[in-house]
C-alpha cells in the first residue's frame, strides 16, 4: 500500500456564539480549519483535521498549517502509510516543530491503518476501556451569575463535568466567579477552573487561597516555572495544558513535581502518534488526563476520543467536545456525540468519520 495523492481543504468553522478565554482577554468567533485526504494506490481514504483554536491560544494558526503541508505532504507520497513512526520522523526532519501542521496528517495516516487493519483506532490504542467517554462542559468567561447560568444549561444536556474559564487582573472578580459557580456545584459535578496562563503567580496564589474550591486549576500562569512556583504554595491540584508542547515538556512537568494531570491534545502536541506517547507515559507516572483536540469539527474530536476511550478509568478525567460550539457539521451523524454526558466511538475501521464532499467543497491544494 502506498500513498497516492494527498488534498487539502481550509474552512472557517463559525461559532455559534462568541467565546471568551483567559478573563475576557482572548476572544473567539471562528476557528480556521484544515482537512487532508490521503488516497492510497489501493483505493483507501484516510482523513484528518488541524483546527488550532484561534491564532492567540497557542503558537498556531491555520495559515500556518497550509503552508508546512506545502513542505511536508510531498514527503509522504510513495511512502506506506501504516509506517506511521517512520512517517512522522520524516517530517520532523524536514521540519522540526510545527507540531500543529503536522498532527492532520498523523491523524489521516491513522485512519488508514485502521481500515487497513479492519480495527477502530481506540483498538489500535490499547482497547476500549468501557463503553463510552464521560464528556465536560466548557464554561466562556463572563460575570458570575452568566458563568453559573452556563453551567446550569450544561448540566441540563448532561454534562457533569465543567471546565470553567477565569483569570483576569481583578481577583476579587475570579474569586467571585468561583465562588458562585462553588455555591451551585452539585455532589456529583466536578468543575476545573481554567486560567488559560492568565494570571502572575502571585495572583494565582492570592486567589487560589482564597476559594473553598478544592478541585483542579488549569494552566494558572504562562510558563512551567512560574506554574511550578503556585503549586508550592497553594493546595488544590493543578492541571497543565498550553506550556506542554513535546515529550520533553511533560518530562519536565513531573520531575519537577509541577501537576497533578495534563490536557493531552493531539494538535497541541503534533497528532495521534504523540498525544498517545503522551498517554502511555501520564499512565506510567499516575497523571490524569483530559484527552480531548485543540478545536475542530466532529473528525478531530472523534480521533481525540478514540485515544481517550483506550484510556484505563483511573488516568482519564472527561473529554470535551469542540464540534457542540460550531455553527457548522461536516459529517450529521457520526462520530462522537454528547449523549447525557457521555460519547460513544464509532466501531467502524479507522476514524470513522467522513466529512461530506459538497460541505468541504473546493481543494486548495493537491499533491501527488
Ligand atoms: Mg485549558
Amino acid at each position: 500500500m502506498k500513498i497516492a495523492r494527498i488534498t487539502v481543504w481550509q474552512k472557517d468553522l463559525p461559532l455559534a456564539a462568541p467565546y471568551w478565554l483567559s478573563g475576557g482577554r482572548l476572544k473567539f468567533e471562528r476557528l480556521d480549519s484544515t482537512f487532508v485526504r490521503i488516497d492510497t494506490d489501493d483505493d483507501l481514504m484516510g482523513w484528518g483535521e488541524g483546527c488550532p483554536w484561534g491564532n492567540t491560544y497557542l503558537p498556531a494558526f491555520g495559515g500556518g498549517t497550509r503552508a508546512a503541508l506545502d513542505l511536508l505532504a510531498p514527503l509522504l507520497i510513495g511512502h506506506d502509510p501504516r509506517e506511521i513512526e517512520a512517517l512522522n520522523r520524516r517530517m520532523d526532519v524536514a521540519l522540526p516543530g510545527h507540531p500543529y501542521a503536522k498532527s492532520p496528517l498523523d491523524m489521516a495516516l491513522w485512519d488508514l491503518f485502521g481500515q487497513s487493519a479492519g480495527l477502530p483506532l481506540y483498538a489500535l490504542f490499547g482497547g476500549a476501556e468501557g463503553e463510552t467517554v464521560a464528556l465536560n462542559s466548557s464554561i466562556s468567561t463572563g460575570t458570575p451569575d452568566a458563568m453559573v447560568a452556563r453551567i446550569e444549561a450544561a448540566r441540563a444536556a448532561g454534562y457533569r463535568t465543567h471546565s470553567a474559564k477565569v483569570g483576569g487582573d481583578d481577583p476579587a472578580l475570579d474569586i467571585a466567579r468561583i465562588e458562585a459557580v462553588e455555591a451551585v456545584r452539585r455532589d456529583d459535578e466536578a468543575v476545573t477552573y481554567d486560567v488559560n496562563r492568565a494570571w502572575t503567580p502571585a495572583l494565582a496564589i492570592q486567589v487560589m487561597n482564597a476559594v473553598s474550591a478544592g478541585g483542579w486549576f488549569e494552566q494558572p500562569c504562562e510558563t512551567l516555572d512560574q506554574c511550578l512556583h503556585v503549586r508550592r504554595r497553594t493546595r488544590q491540584p493543578i492541571m497543565l495544558d498550553e506550556c506542554l508542547h513535546r515529550f520533553q515538556d511533560h518530562l519536565e512537568a513531573w520531575k519537577a513535581g509541577a501537576c497533578e494531570g495534563v490536557k493531552v491534545k493531539p494538535n497541541r502536541l503534533g497528532g495521534l502518534t504523540r498525544a498517545r506517547q503522551v498517554r502511555d507515559f501520564g499512565v506510567a507516572v499516575g497523571w490524569r488526563m483530559h484527552i480531548e483536540d485543540v478545536g475542530g469539527t466532529v473528525l478531530a474530536d472523534t480521533a481525540a476520543l478514540h485515544l481517550a476511550l483506550s484510556t484505563a478509568p483511573e488516568n482519564r478525567l472527561a473529554s470535551w467536545l469542540c464540534h457542540p460550539h460550531l455553527a457548522d457539521d461536516p459529517a450529521p451523524g457520526q462520530g462522537a456525540r454528547n449523549r447525557n454526558g457521555r460519547a460513544a466511538l464509532p466501531a467502524t475501521p479507522g476514524l470513522g468519520v467522513v466529512p461530506d464532499a459538497d460541505w468541504l467543497g473546493d481543494a486548495v491544494a493537491a499533491y501527488h
